[in-house]
């Protein structure tokens, strides 16, 4: 069997691969973040070539591929902290240790199927952070550096998506925004934002808002907080380069948290973006289950979707048929900063 190992750095993907004995078989190969596709197709093809098959393994760290890669049919783990080295502030472990840690400790690992999302394994504990992080939320609500809904007192509503840019998906999500003439917040994920910045650019241009979702999408309580602050500096940055300014809104990655890391974020200058609706569409539930999901938003609600992180197929089919509900309702579409009025944009970008 094959162990490909998946890691990420500053702007590119690098894909190492072993055999059971933990020897290198092909190789190390680097992608740039553009060329995640290729990435992917690659390992489809090592899968029909690797005897007894082949399994990719990516860290916590890294929530930007794995949707993409079960979608295309691959088997995926995910390697958690204790059983790998260090890591860089910007970057995960390499490819080989990741692989290696598949090959030769393999109880380490968790199977990540398109059901049980990124952090199959480690939901109770994800559960238990954001408990913990209650007390903290609610003082950053009201001191509004975190927002879970707006005020509740207008009928209007911020419909969000997360994970992108991606290449097919987002110019369709966009299309479909055009065409009900409605506006949205796009929290991107910085290697994206940086492989796609013509797309982060296009949206902006039609007057939807552009917000951080991390670097790398990784689970929030396995960062310090140089690694986390790193990563939103780094995002900011490529948001400034893909649409001339930054925004000091933030999205945690699947909402993970600690009172440490919502206070990072707040002594940082940014504010925390929470959801009351999710809509689910990252488990795929089928087009009804995510209509029916968000027609359960009422004033003020911030509604979660998804225009990247897997296939997306589902979210674009139900969309439509979502936005012709809410303007049935009478819904206004806003951005998270026109729901929240509260000034959100950074300094625009010199030059
Ligand atoms: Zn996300």
């Amino acid at each position: 069997m094959w162990w490909a190992g998946v890691a990420w750095r500053d702007g590119d993907f690098e894909v190492a691969v072993v055999d059971d004995a933990g020897d290198e078989v092909v190789p190390a190969t680097i992608f740039a973040g553009r060329h995640a596709p290729a990435l992917i197709e690659l390992l489809r093809g090592y899968s029909g070539k690797a005897q007894g098959g082949l399994a990719t393994v990516i860290e916590s760290t890294n929530g930007m591929l794995d949707g993409h890669l079960l979608a295309a049919g691959l088997t995926v783990y995910r390697a958690d902290p204790p059983a790998l080295p260090q890591r860089p502030v910007l970057g995960s472990v390499p490819g080989r240790d990741l692989a290696c840690c598949g090959a030769l400790n393999r109880d380490a690992l968790h199977h990540l199927t398109v059901s049980s999302g990124a952090l199959a394994g480690r939901v109770d504990e994800f559960l238990d952070q954001i408990a913990r992080s209650a007390r903290v939320e609610r003082e950053l609500i009201d001191s509004g550096q975190c927002i879970e809904r707006g005020s509740g007192t207008v009928p209007e509503v911020a419909i969000t998506f997360d994970d992108g840019p991606h290449p097919i998906f987002t110019p369709e999500v966009l299309d479909l925004l055009a065409r009900y003439q409605v506006r949205a917040t796009f929290f991107c994920v910085g290697l994206n934002l940086n492989a796609y910045p013509e797309l982060a650019g296009r949206a902006a241009d039609e007057g939807h808002l552009v917000g951080n979702h991390t670097w790398s999408h990784p689970y929030l309580p396995d960062l310090t907080r140089d690694q986390l602050l790193g990563q939103i500096d780094a995002t900011s940055a490529a948001m400034t380069r893909a649409v001339g300014r930054s925004t000091t809104l933030v999205r945690p990655p699947y909402g993970s948290r600690t009172p440490e890391a919502l206070s990072w974020l707040a002594g940082h200058g940014m504010t925390t973006v929470l959801w009351d609706i999710d809509a689910h569409d990252w488990a795929t539930p089928g087009t009804d289950a995510i209509v029916t999901e968000v027609a359960r938003a009422t004033d003020g609600s911030v509604i979660l979707m998804h225009d990247a992180g897997g296939d997306r197929t589902q979210t674009i089919e139900a969309l439509p048929r979502i936005l012709e509900h809410l303007l049935e309702r009478d819904y206004r579409f806003v951005t998270i900063d026109q729901l929240t009025r509260h000034p959100v944009t950074g300094p625009a970008a010199a030059g």
